[in-house]
């Protein structure tokens, strides 16, 4: 049985960059994952229905149209055999409020081994959206992104309790990303 590991953190926090450097470190070591993005699976799907245009305007799509696509894409990503680290988000902020990221059947279809939160201080958060050119990121203020980053750990501690799987906190702190890709290196192993 391989490892199912699912990666979370707020829009802008670095997940993708920690991963990704924590996957050369493994591959040094010879150990293999396949790194799989939980948005890209919903996105291709929504696409094809011509529902969005990009992948962040997901997020503003009908709940229930939101809820079929992550659906489809629980089911797609259970079927990954091997060691498999999941990028997604512990929960999606929308017009009409947080939407869990890993509701019961979602979880159920997975039965991650290790759910990781990566964090960072709310205004690096603000910074690194302001400067990323590629997406379009919420614009909110520092409290609010504090809010969805402690709204986050509450939401994973239920998942926690539905699957009896670990939490692990990890930073990603500003001229850190070693560290926060250490640290991520160690619960992949
Ligand atoms: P990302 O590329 O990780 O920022 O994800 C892009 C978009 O995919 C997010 O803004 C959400 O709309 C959607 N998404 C990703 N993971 C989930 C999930 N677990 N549940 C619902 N929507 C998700
Ligand atoms: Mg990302």
């Amino acid at each position: 049985m391989g490892k199912k590991v699912i990666i979370t953190g707020v829009p802008g926090v670095g997940k993708t960059t920690v991963v990704n450097e924590a996957l050369k470190k493994l591959k040094a070591e010879g150990i293999e994952y396949q790194s799989i993005n939980f948005g890209t699976f919903m996105f291709d799907v929504a696409k094809a229905e011509g529902v969005v245009k990009d992948r962040d305007q997901m997020r503003t799509l009908d709940r229930q149209v939101q809820k079929r696509l992550q659906q489809h894409a629980a089911q797609a990503v259970a079927k990954i055999q091997g060691n498999v680290l999941i990028d997604t988000h512990a929960s999606v902020k929308t017009p009409k409020g947080y939407l869990a990221g890993l509701p019961e059947w979602v979880l159920r279809e997975i039965m991650p081994d290790t759910i990781v939160l990566v964090e960072t201080d709310d205004d690096q958060i603000l910074m690194r959206r302001l400067t990323d050119e590629t997406r379009s990121r919420d614009k909110e203020g520092s409290r609010a992104i504090a809010e969805h980053q402690q709204f986050n750990r509450a939401i994973a501690a239920s998942y926690a309790m539905l699957t009896g799987c670990t939490i692990k906190i990890i930073v990603n702190a500003d001229f850190l990303l070693d560290r926060g890709a250490e640290d991520m290196a160690a619960v992949l192993r």
